[in-house]
């Protein structure tokens, strides 16, 4: 037992830990994480479903259809033809967080997005019954894409709300953890 309320023989902390990284962050940086994964070299996004019990059913980030190499498919976003950019192709995130689901559903979940989704996404949330939309970026906001996916949502009845991150960073620094696993357990 603790003699001390958060020290156990002088050093080791046995109190649980107050600094532990809360859901809405989690959730937030899982996006960001698999936002990481793309191959897109203009815009990286990410997206993370959570269901009302806090476990992740869906992740995704923006990329070209399974089976359609990514290295016969454009990545510009200009060129004299549509079909020579990535538009007509990619997948955003959203999408493949939806169609990744590991739940039979993803009805009354909520979807973490690095950006707020496009019109087209907006669609898709909510005929998969996603009720909440929380994202970070939306630097579109005036764009057409949003002001329609806005629009939807408001008559749909979905909600969206801009992230407010309550840490400033979260850092997985690999050569510190290796470091501190090269030392003598405490
Ligand atoms: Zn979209």
């Amino acid at each position: 037992g603790c003699q001390f309320p958060h020290l156990d023989g002088g050093e080791r902390p046995c109190r649980k830990r107050d600094d532990y990284l809360e859901w809405p962050e989690y959730f937030m940086a899982v996006a960001f994480l698999s936002a990481q994964r793309s191959k897109d070299p203009n815009s990286q996004v990410g997206a993370c479903i959570v269901n009302t019990e806090n476990k992740i059913v869906g992740i995704g980030y923006n990329g070209m259809p399974n089976g359609c190499s990514d290295d016969l498919l454009p990545w510009r976003r200009a060129a004299d033809s549509r079909l020579d950019t990535k538009y007509p192709y990619v997948c955003h995130a959203e999408l493949n967080a939806i169609m990744n689901k590991n739940s039979t559903d993803v009805k009354g979940c909520s979807i973490y997005v690095a950006l707020f989704p496009c019109n087209e996404c907006a669609k898709l949330i909510i005929q998969a019954g996603i009720k909440d939309v929380i994202f970070m970026s939306d630097k579109y906001h005036d764009s057409e894409e949003a002001t329609a996916a806005r629009r939807l949502f408001d008559l749909a009845g979905i909600e969206y709300r801009k992230f407010t991150p309550r840490c400033s960073q979260i850092v997985i620094d690999f050569d510190s953890i290796s470091r501190r696993a090269g030392q003598k357990p405490q």
